[in-house]
């Protein structure tokens, strides 16, 4: 886990899967990817193996040491539903956040057939509880308003959109159902643009469907620079958040204990499939 996080809508990164592949044109300039492969090859980094998908299971209960409540993005480095996760290491992943409830974790994703037909059946247990919040990627209108659909229909207690980067104008969405929503432009060399008469109508529909906004950034090629106002305002609104008591040292350690023992004894996933990933142990 990281703390203190760059990223404006969270406080803290948990990576328990690091790596991923592109699926859309929201994908094109992937922070992750960019950072990830900076250091393939290096000897002994967490991205020794550049951006391809590996599970991180050493990081699983990550959240149980962190004894403050946070918001939590889950898989900045990756897309906790990609094709390559298994349904079993999901579900743990999920185990761990409703376990760590003090937290609130915010998980996102590009794959939401996937987050849609698992909140559905095997994570209905992590679906509706208040304190984990569900969000797909929508960045234009072909591949970014399908998610929207795929996650109304799925069952969540609290749901979000991070339209980011945004790559044209969504025109009319529907929110219903919609709990939060994050926008934002592309930032870096050969950022595309993002007009502000895209984020005004987004802002506008959310005001009207009492959606919480939160503006990110213009981004550009200077990001600090272009920064986060939009109209003479920085939006920053959450959903609501719950509270739940930090659970004592004592149950954290049994609870830990609990995940290690399943983990080592290849209950959560097959041990097999570390053997790909340069590492064959679980090493928590
Ligand atoms: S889905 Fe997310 S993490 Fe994966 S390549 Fe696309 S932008 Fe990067």
């Amino acid at each position: 886990m990281s703390l203190n996080s760059h990223i404006e809508w969270t406080d803290a990164t948990w990576n328990p899967v690091r790596g991923c592949t592109k699926i859309s044109p929201g994908c094109k300039h992937c922070y992750a990817e960019t950072f990830a492969e900076r250091f393939r090859g290096v000897k002994g980094h967490p991205y020794e193996q550049g951006f391809d998908l590996r599970l991180v299971p050493e990081k699983l209960t990550e959240p149980f040491a962190w004894r403050s409540p946070k918001l939590v993005f889950v898989n900045s480095m990756s897309d906790l539903f990609h094709e390559l996760v298994p349904d079993s290491y999901i579900v743990a992943v999920a185990r761990v956040m409703v376990a760590a409830k003090w937290h609130t974790y915010q998980v996102l994703t590009k794959r939401s057939q996937r987050l849609h037909d698992l909140l559905n059946t095997k994570l209905r247990f992590a679906a509706e509880q208040p304190h984990i919040w569900w969000g797909v990627s929508v960045e234009d209108k072909k591949y970014g308003l399908p998610r929207i659909e795929a996650l109304r229909n799925a069952r969540a207690s609290v749901r979000f959109l991070s339209v980011e980067p945004l790559l044209e104008d969504l025109g009319k969405m529907n929110l219903r159902g919609v709990d939060w929503v994050i926008v934002g432009g592309e930032s870096g060399a050969g950022a595309r643009p993002m007009k502000k008469e895209w984020v005004l109508d987004l802002r506008n529909q959310c005001e009207r469907n009492g959606v919480a906004f939160f503006f990110k950034q213009w981004g550009g090629v200077r990001k600090k620079a272009a920064g986060r106002r939009l109209a003479g305002k920085t939006y920053d609104e959450f959903p609501e958040r719950v509270t739940n008591p930090v659970m004592s040292v004592t149950d954290c350690a049994l609870a830990v204990g609990e995940i290690e023992a399943q983990l080592s004894a290849g209950d959560v996933f097959p041990l097999s499939l570390l053997k790909g990933q340069g590492r064959e142990e679980v090493c928590c």
